[in-house]
């Protein structure tokens, strides 16, 4: 099984897809645990080409490609290959981040994105995203305490904040039988459990 976890900044998706990883792991499911953008020491290399830069360093359009190019070597040669030998895989971040980042916030739209996709990936899509919804002002705070990792509150505004959570929640409401929405403010250990019940219901073998 494929899952990715999606969201904006400080929402808990690393914690949380660590977790994940650990209990699916610990009933006996090898689960590999990934991130983007990134995930393999190409899409790493990209990660960084991408991340560390100016907020206007890459157009809309050229970051989405970067994100791509960085995605398809990802799913080239970590995921399918887990997937293939009957691991589970559990990414930190896929397509819908492109989506509502590049998509909606950055202004490319959505429709064009969803092209870039098929022409990249054909039909390659998870099995289950959680969305984890928070409110930006809580997720800033996060945010500002857990150190020096590069998050895009350092260069965007609240706003940009704001319109990327709508996004995410526009594009669960579109694909309802894949994205199961969280509530993301919540305390992690209830997130935790949440997380690991959807989860198991959604693949009750
Ligand atoms: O999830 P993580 O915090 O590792 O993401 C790193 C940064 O990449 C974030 O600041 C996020 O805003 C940015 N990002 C992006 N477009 C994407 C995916 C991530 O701008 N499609
Ligand atoms: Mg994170």
């Amino acid at each position: 099984k494929f899952i990715t976890l999606e969201g904006g900044e400080g929402a808990g998706k690393t914690t949380q897809a660590k977790r994940l990883a650990d209990a699916l792991n610990a009933i006996g499911i090898e689960t590999v645990l990934t991130r983007e953008p990134g995930g393999t020491f190409g899409a790493e290399s990209i990660r960084k080409l991408v991340l560390d830069g100016t907020k206007d360093r890459w157009s809309g359009m050229t970051e989405l490609l970067l994100m791509y190019a960085a995605r398809l070597d990802h799913v080239e040669k970590l995921i399918k290959p887990a997937l293939a030998r009957g691991a589970w895989v559990i990414s930190d971040r896929f397509a819908d981040s492109s989506v509502a980042y590049q998509g909606y916030a950055r202004g490319i739209g959505a429709e064009r994105v969803k092209g870039v996709h098929d022409a990249v990936m054909g039909g390659f899509e998870p099995d289950l995203t959680i969305l984890f919804d928070v409110d930006p002002v809580i997720a800033m705070k996060r945010v500002e305490t857990r150190g020096e990792e590069i998050s895009r509150f350092d260069a965007e505004s609240m706003e940009f904040h704001n319109t990327l959570r709508a996004a995410f929640l526009d594009i669960a409401d579109k694909n309802q039988d894949r994205i199961f929405v969280l509530d993301g403010g919540a305390k992690k250990d209830a997130v935790q459990t949440r997380l690991f019940f959807g989860v198991t219901q959604k693949f009750p073998d």
